[in-house]
């Protein structure tokens, strides 16, 4: 971290309101699926709204970055890391409370917590997601989905700080759900949605989740970190085959590789830094265009990077 007169009033800040709930120059590859990443400046847990606000209103006056990490399951972060506050809202933002078949639900809850509970508590309509490495916010910002399942299918509202920093709730539709797209999310907080759901039996909730898993753990490369799908699925087809086709399925690149055993995904075969997984981004996009014409469009987010 630089010793900025900025950064020394974020950290007198964190030091008077979150003693304990910060880190200074915090590896990001300790908190990303990749396990890639520089430090972070700080990283941020921050305990209520209250002081999540001020922290980012503090960060606006100083012209400080913010950004918010959830599991880190689809971002790469650069080597350098991020010159800025990274927010983490796994360790406050976890209400989970039932109107009927309505549930509120924290942001730092991570899909796997809210399928079990959402299974224990006989509510159907998340266990489609099973197996998605996420937070509730991360999997809301990108409407997280497999098949048809896709978690904007159930919500009803999110509550969030926009970017004027003010806390409102926003209806679905007014998000605009799409495929793996959710633009009245971007540039926002997320700190809890209310999805609705339906009755469901314990043991039907439970064989449909075992299933996700196993046909995941059969197709995907789980043994090694990675980002999931790198690309989002173009109009012409599946990235994955795309890929395949133009034969790169294999190709290593350092520590890196397009992973034989699906395509889709870069898989980080043990300390590759962000670059080798970057220049197969690029490799691949180049590649299919040239060959098939077809543009595609990251699904990761990249962090850190100019
Ligand atoms: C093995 C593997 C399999 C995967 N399979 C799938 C799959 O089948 N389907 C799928 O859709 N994805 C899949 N992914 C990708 C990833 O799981 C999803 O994109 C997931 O939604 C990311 O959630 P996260 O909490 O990790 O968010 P992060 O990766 O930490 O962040 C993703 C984005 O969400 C934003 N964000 C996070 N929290 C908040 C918040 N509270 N408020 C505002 N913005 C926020 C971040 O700023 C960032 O822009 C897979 C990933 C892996 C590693």
């Amino acid at each position: 971290m630089k010793e900025t007169p900025a950064n020394k009033s974020i950290f007198r800040f964190l030091q008077e309101r979150l003693p304990g709930y910060f880190l200074v120059d915090e590896p990001l590859s300790r908190h990303t699926w990749y396990r890639i990443g520089g430090p972070a400046d700080f990283l941020v847990y921050p305990k209520d709204e209250d002081s999540l606000i001020d922290l980012c209103v503090l960060c606006k006056r100083l012209d400080v970055n913010t950004y918010v990490i959830g599991k880190g399951a689809n971002l790469l972060a650069s080597d350098r890391g991020f010159e800025g506050v990274a927010l983490n809202l796994e360790r406050s933002f976890r209400c989970i409370c039932r109107e009927g078949e309505s549930l509120r639900v924290g942001a730092g809850l991570t899909l796997e917590e809210l399928i079990l509970w959402c299974e224990r508590n006989q509510l159907g309509g998340l266990e489609g997601l099973s197996g998605i490495p996420a937070t509730l916010g991360g999997a809301l910002c990108m409407n997280a989905g497999a098949g048809a399942s896709e978690i904007g299918n159930v919500v009803n509202e999110v509550k969030l700080i926009d970017a004027q920093l003010q806390p409102r709730a926003v209806d679905a539709e007014r998000i605009g759900f799409g495929y793996r797209a959710a633009p009245g999310l971007q540039e926002t907080i997320i700190l809890e949605c209310r999805m609705n759901l339906h009755s469901e039996h314990e043991e039907v909730l439970r064989d449909a989740r075992l299933a996700r898993i196993t046909e995941r753990a059969s197709k995907q490369p789980l043994e090694f970190p990675s980002c999931g799908s790198v690309f989002k699925r173009p109009k012409e087809g599946y990235a994955g085959q795309l890929i395949e086709k133009a034969g790169l399925k294999g190709l290593r690149h350092g520590n890196a590789m397009i992973s034989d055993k699906h395509a889709g995904f870069i898989v980080n075969l043990g300390g590759a830094p962000a670059a080798d997984v970057l220049f197969l981004i690029r490799k691949i996009q180049q590649t299919v265009s040239t060959l098939f014409g077809v543009p595609l469009e990251p699904e990761v987010k990249l962090v850190g990077f100019d």
